[in-house]
């Protein structure tokens, strides 16, 4: 049976979702279900980790600019907590899809 993303390669169960905020490749599970520990493949981190980045630098940074330079800081301020929060959401999800366990 070829294992799902983002749960227990041994017994298939899924790893708790809030795990996402801490993922690292330092990072050790034990699985609540079979009691293996586990830890995230470290490629499939790598390639969240270049995606987050993109991301990152590729609209935080320039629309940050932006917004500075027009000087509003109620609205910088809050299109920087928007974007955050998108950032945050976005790389949940990816890490969510994309992450592969294997046992440690
Ligand atoms: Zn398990």
């Amino acid at each position: 049976m070829k294992p799902k993303n983002f749960s227990c390669p041994k017994c298939g169960t899924g790893i708790p979702k809030r795990t996402t905020l801490f993922l690292t490749k330092f990072t050790r599970i034990q699985c609540k279900q079979c009691g293996i520990v586990i830890r995230p493949k470290k490629r499939t981190i790598s390639i969240v980790n270049y995606i987050n980045a993109g991301l990152v630098g590729g609209i935080f940074f320039p629309v940050g600019m932006y917004l500075i330079n027009r000087g509003n800081w109620v609205v910088t301020g809050l299109l920087f907590f928007a974007l955050l929060v998108f950032v945050i959401l976005v790389s949940s999800y990816l890490t969510i899809k994309f992450t592969k366990f294997i046992e440690n």
